[in-house]
């Protein structure tokens, strides 16, 4: 679906615009976050407007798209190979990102000799003494989300150092996220797997319906086609959106007073994730794509811009999934694949947040003075792969299961506080790669789809 960029008033010119707009927007947001603070934080309604408009469609956008997807295959036996090598995909990487984020921690080593005592102190004294209640109230506040929703990932969590939870409750955990007792409370909570497990079974007993259900299939692929139209709509105010959303959050930083003071203390390991991000977005993503595609990985990331400055600032993968989803198929993936392969890795897909989440719990045990021998990094390696797996396409929402992955180590899970600060910047960016890791997904397997759906990307 790639337009030709030969006329000035071809979509594709019109998309680059849109881009440029959206960048610009990004830039004079931070400006003025800068230079007018407390002015920038009244642009957060704007803000939350975007975001709730986004995040109002992703539900019936991803129970469409992939039902979408999977009726467009035909007949389900098509989805083997492609479903395959999506889960191959999705783990692969995952597994690489936890990788890269071990090595660049234990070859930069942030958390060596770095970090003042007082700041540790500062940080994690006030929840030393009661750690759950006290963190589960400063993780609520600063990630945002309910204290309840920090509370049911606690609530596996032991009070004292003896028990462990074992690597049998996080699978038994994971295995009920897949099925749901209840579609539509799955629906207003945004528990994005069921609905796509429901999705993917759904419509593969459809396509084994034939003429008995044509209404029933034309209904859903016409209304698949309108959300996606509303996405367009959306897309002319996210200019408008984003630059709100980052001014507030940008300006909130800045009037706050601190976070320069924070970000000098822990900078080097704010260098570290990033470097660490930057490998697997720039090397180790581009270099699977290239293999398998031949094609030029750094066009299909400048083609997917839009999506990766939204993920940017919205610091959600699932509210910009249906940009994620447009862009895609903008850049030549097949609607199956997109449909497919990107609200499902939207969910537990996460490169980004594995790749930090495995980095922070490591620079947190090096602040103590803990050495991680080699099985302990594999322990790491595989709570971060299970808990970016889990955690929701929303902000912070990695913080928040990191907590899984300190318990595992045996780590004080109050330490987090160190890390708090800074997150919320971090987090942006390993949204942004999330979302690239999910759209360079989709054109993995869409060279494994049934030839006469696909379409080349690049
Ligand atoms: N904010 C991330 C996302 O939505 C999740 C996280 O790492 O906190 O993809």
């Amino acid at each position: 679906m790639s337009q030709p960029a030969s006329h000035s008033d071809s979509p594709s010119s019109h998309s680059n615009a849109l881009t440029y707009w959206i960048f610009g927007s990004i830039v004079a947001a931070i400006v003025i976050a800068r230079l007018f603070p407390e002015f920038a934080m009244y642009m957060d309604v704007g803000g939350e407007l975007f975001l709730r408009a986004l995040r109002m469609i992703v539900v019936p956008l991803v129970f469409t798209s992939v039902l979408c997807g999977v009726l467009g295959l035909g007949d389900i036996r098509k989805l083997g190979k492609p479903g395959a090598a999506a889960i191959s995909y999705y783990l692969l990487t995952t597994i690489m990102a936890v990788a890269v984020g071990l090595l660049v921690v234990n070859v930069a080593k942030p958390g060596v000799g770095t970090v003042d005592p007082a700041v540790v102190q500062e940080h994690t004294g006030a929840t030393v003494g009661s750690p759950k209640s006290k963190l589960v109230k400063s993780l609520a506040s600063s990630t945002g989300m309910s204290v309840s929703e920090v509370a049911g990932v606690l609530k596996d969590l032991p009070e004292g150092e003896a028990e462990k939870p074992g690597m049998s409750k996080i699978f038994k955990n994971m295995a009920l996220m897949l099925v749901t007792d209840n579609l539509f409370v799955s629906a207003a909570e945004t528990q994005l797997l069921p609905i796509i497990v429901f999705a993917i079974v759904f419509g593969a007993m459809l396509t084994t319906m034939g003429s008995r259900v044509q209404l029933v299939t034309d209904f859903i692929e016409q209304t698949n086609a309108a959300l996606m139209q509303f996405v367009m709509l959306l897309m002319k105010i996210a200019p408008i959106g984003i630059f709100c959303l980052v001014a507030s959050r940008f300006g909130e930083a800045q009037a706050g007073g601190k976070f320069a003071e924070e970000l000098s203390q822990i900078g080097w390991y704010f260098g570290t994730v990033l470097s660490g991000l930057a490998i697997h977005a720039f090397l180790t993503l581009p270099l699977i794509f290239w293999v398998i595609t031949r094609k030029n990985p750094y066009l299909y990331l400048l083609r997917l811009s839009k999506a990766l400055l939204t993920a940017f600032s919205t610091a959600s993968s699932s509210a910009t999934l249906p940009i994620t989803m447009e862009c895609t198929e903008e850049a030549g993936v097949s609607k199956e694949s997109t449909e497919f392969v990107v609200p499902l890795g939207a969910t537990i897909n996460m490169d980004g947040t594995a790749l930090y989440e495995a980095a922070a719990v490591l620079f947190i045990a090096q602040v103590l003075g803990m050495e991680m021998d080699f099985t302990q990094q594999v322990l790491i390696a595989i709570t971060a792969t299970l808990a970016a797996i889990g955690a929701a396409g929303i902000p912070e929402a990695g913080l928040v299961t990191m907590l899984i992955v300190l318990n595992a180590v045996n780590l004080p899970i109050e330490y987090i506080g160190l890390i708090l600060s800074v997150d919320w910047l971090l987090d942006r960016f390993r949204t942004a790669v999330n979302c690239f890791g999910d759209a360079i997904g989709a054109a993995v397997v869409d060279t494994t789809m049934p030839k006469s759906t696909s379409a080349s990307p690049g």
